[in-house]
């Protein structure tokens, strides 16, 4: 079977890695190089916290729980970060609202935890933890490098006879048989014929599709994040921090690569816009060093930023489409996450023919 996969970010290049050892023959094409869209920008924290509904919630979930099994897959060469999460809060109000997130969590059964300050000093000494109160950890939440993924998962790929990677190569569009199959791919390299296609493009998704009556609308959601020199180790346990949700000027959220780079994301989902880049570098080291205070004086030596390839219900687009019969359409927010369930099921999907019940939901169809 020859499938086609467009876009080399995380999800395309875990999808390839899958379809690859299970014995298709796979090209993967990318307009710029690997890693180029919002695969590379992002904070790329794992995790299941406020995602709405509870089978969205359940599908992350599911894929958090995915990560080691991948890892182990790549040679534990990702960068992944175990180690989970900690954030308080400052305000009365802040810490009802994290109280009852936290429960709600916990109703679900997903392992999150009210500490107090002296528990959260423990695990994290180094942190100046300003007067809290409320605080939680979510021990089994980790952070990976998805730029690592990208390259091991094309490496392991590359290493059977049956798996092509094309870059700098763009598709711009389908040469159709009857109006409902894709018979060939019209790239900036010319035409290319195949059994299946993979649109793994992200956040161009909606762009794509659209001349082909195959509607994916999607938010615009643009976020930026800062990279650091590499400086010692931040944490001393967790693999991620996120700054009181209760203060009202910035929210940030810090991590620490393998190299030791500190990736500083501000802002939300919530609060998203380039002008994340408004801040100077001096503020964004300023405002990090009132919870990191060894990051005093460090430069900021890169910024990126991208559009999230957000739905425009929120939803992950995960399946076939309806209109066009060799077609599976990817598009999704917290795509780091669901990255090791996406990859192993779309590769189920379209090589076995199985329809994964509890993908329903978030089918492309929704939207015709
Ligand atoms: C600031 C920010 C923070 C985030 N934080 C998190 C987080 O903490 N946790 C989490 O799980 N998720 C997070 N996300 C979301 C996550 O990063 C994305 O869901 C994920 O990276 C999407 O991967 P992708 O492979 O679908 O898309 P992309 O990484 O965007 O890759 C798409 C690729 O397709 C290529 N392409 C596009 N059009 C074409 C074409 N016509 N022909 C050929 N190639 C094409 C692009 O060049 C690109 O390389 C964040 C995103 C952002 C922006």
């Amino acid at each position: 079977m020859n499938v086609i996969v467009i876009g080399a970010g995380i999800l395309g290049s875990v999808i390839s890695y899958y379809l690859s050892i299970r014995g298709a023959n796979v090209t993967l094409i990318e307009k710029n190089e690997p890693g180029d869209g919002a695969s590379q920008v992002s904070f790329a924290w794992i995790n299941s916290r406020d995602k709405h509904p509870s089978e969205y919630h359940e599908l992350n979930r599911k894929s958090v729980d995915m990560w080691s099994g991948l890892n182990n897959r790549l040679g534990n060469k990702i960068g992944l970060k175990t180690g989970g999460e900690i954030r308080w809060t400052i305000t009365d109000s802040g810490a009802v609202n994290l109280n009852k997130s936290v429960h709600l969590l916990q109703s679900t059964g997903y392992p999150v935890f009210l500490i107090d300050k002296s528990e959260l000093q423990s695990l994290e000494p180094n942190l100046i933890s300003e007067p809290l109160t409320a605080a939680s950890y979510s021990p089994n939440e980790m952070t990976v490098e998805p730029v690592r993924v990208i390259q091991e998962c094309i490496n392991l790929a590359g290493k059977s006879s049956n798996f092509e990677l094309i870059t700098g190569t763009e598709v711009k569009g389908f040469v159709l048989e009857k109006n409902s199959h894709i018979k060939s791919l019209i790239t900036s390299s010319g035409e290319m014929e195949c059994d299946y296609i993979i649109s793994a493009v992200g956040a161009d998704t909606t762009d794509l599709l659209s001349d082909y009556e195959v509607n994916i609308p999607r938010l615009y959601s643009p976020g930026a994040t800062f990279f650091t020199e590499p400086v010692d180790n931040i944490f001393t346990t967790v693999s991620a921090m996120h700054s009181p949700r209760d203060r009202k000027d910035v929210l940030m959220n810090i991590r620490q690569l393998l190299d030791g780079t500190v990736q500083i994301h501000m802002g939300t989902d919530k609060f998203p816009s380039t002008s994340d880049l408004k801040y100077s570098d001096e503020n964004v080291v300023e405002l990090a060093t009132q919870y990191i205070p060894s990051l005093r004086g460090t430069k900021i030596v890169e910024k990126k930023q991208a559009l999230r390839p957000m739905p425009i219900d929120g939803q992950s687009v995960i399946g076939f489409s309806e209109k066009l019969d060799n077609l599976y359409i990817i598009m999704t927010h917290s795509g780091v996450t669901l990255a090791p369930l996406i990859g192993e099921i779309a590769s189920i999907e379209i090589l076995e023919g199985a329809r994964v019940d509890f993908l329903s939901n978030f089918r492309p169809g929704r939207f015709i």
